[in-house]
């Protein structure tokens, strides 16, 4: 095995990473891709660092520390905002891997199918970074593929921010898989709705596994500003869905995908009826 460290600050686990390692949180995603393999790499543990972990509110919006887990999510006190990315989390594998797995690790994964993602863009996260500079980018700029990200060496993603919305807002998620529970998503989607006077005055949706990486959907988020909140489900159009580019694999085929995210879509949205 290479080095392993697992410091207690942040600064000095930048210093580390001057030299090469790879970041360890959860290891949910790190083990599995290991297995039969020698683990020769350094490795940087950051679940020493107590800055890193938690949820905290302020007055611009939320910080969610990179090594908070799904569990630690779902415990957290945060608004009907959160409704969707709680839910994803309720369903991301079982208690065991939502008490290790951490927030930022399911996006610095970058799988298609991370069940985060969606719930994030629909959010409107921004991801936070530490380096040699700091840097806050946007979640659909900070993934750049599959299992690409735009962190450069000696970087590591430090928390997730939210930004307050400017009206009443709730949010929600559904996923589809082989079955219920414990299951790859076949394709998912979350949304984000401000309401006002009934009406939608902002809507943020976001479509996972259908595409490289998760999609916004800004034609059907404009379709659906002004509608009443009774009427969102049929709003749906299949020409909606053009940023997404599903590919056949062993969980469903491109056509079944796009078919199962109109389905996905006009269920979570009828949701939202009061
Ligand atoms: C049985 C099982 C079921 C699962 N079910 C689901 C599911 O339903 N939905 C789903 O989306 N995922 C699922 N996963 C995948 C995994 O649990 C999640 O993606 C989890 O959130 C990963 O977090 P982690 O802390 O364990 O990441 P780790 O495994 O520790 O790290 C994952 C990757 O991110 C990097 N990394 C982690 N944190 C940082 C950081 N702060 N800065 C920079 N790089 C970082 C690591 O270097 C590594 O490349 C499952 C995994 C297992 C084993």
């Amino acid at each position: 095995m290479g080095a392993y460290r697992r410091p207690r600050h942040l600064d000095e686990a930048l210093s580390v990473l001057a030299r090469p390692h790879t970041v360890l949180a959860g290891g949910t995603d790190f083990y599995p891709a290991r297995v039969g393999r020698v683990l020769d790499e350094n490795v940087l543990d950051i679940g020493g660092i107590a800055s890193l972990r938690g949820v905290a509110a302020g007055a611009q919006g939320w910080r969610l520390g990179a090594t908070t887990t799904w569990s630690e999510l779902i415990e957290a006190d945060l608004p009907p905002l959160f409704d969707g990315l709680k839910q994803a989390a309720r369903e991301v594998g079982g208690r065991q891997i939502q008490n290790a797995g951490t927030l930022a690790g399911n996006i610095c994964n970058a799988s298609p199918a991370a069940d985060g993602v969606p719930c994030l863009l629909a959010l409107d996260a921004e991801v936070e970074i530490a380096g040699s500079t700091g840097r806050r980018l946007p979640l659909r700029q900070f993934i750049t593929g599959v299992r690409r990200t735009a962190l450069a060496p000696g970087e590591l993603v430090v928390a997730i921010h939210v930004p307050r919305p400017r009206h009443e807002a709730r949010s929600a998620f559904l996923k589809l898989g082989a079955r219920r529970y414990l299951v790859i998503s076949i394709a998912m989607a979350a949304a984000a709705l401000e309401v006002a006077d009934g009406r939608v005055a902002a809507a943020r949706i976001a479509v996972g596994a259908c595409s490289p990486v998760a999609e916004r959907l800004p034609a059907l988020e404009a379709a659906l500003v002004g509608a009443p909140c009774d009427d969102l489900a049929n709003r749906v159009e299949i020409a909606q869905l053009a940023p997404l580019s599903p590919v056949d694999d062993v969980r469903g085929s491109a056509s079944y995908r796009r078919h199962a995210a109109v389905i996905l879509l006009r269920r979570l949205l009828a949701g939202f009826a009061p």
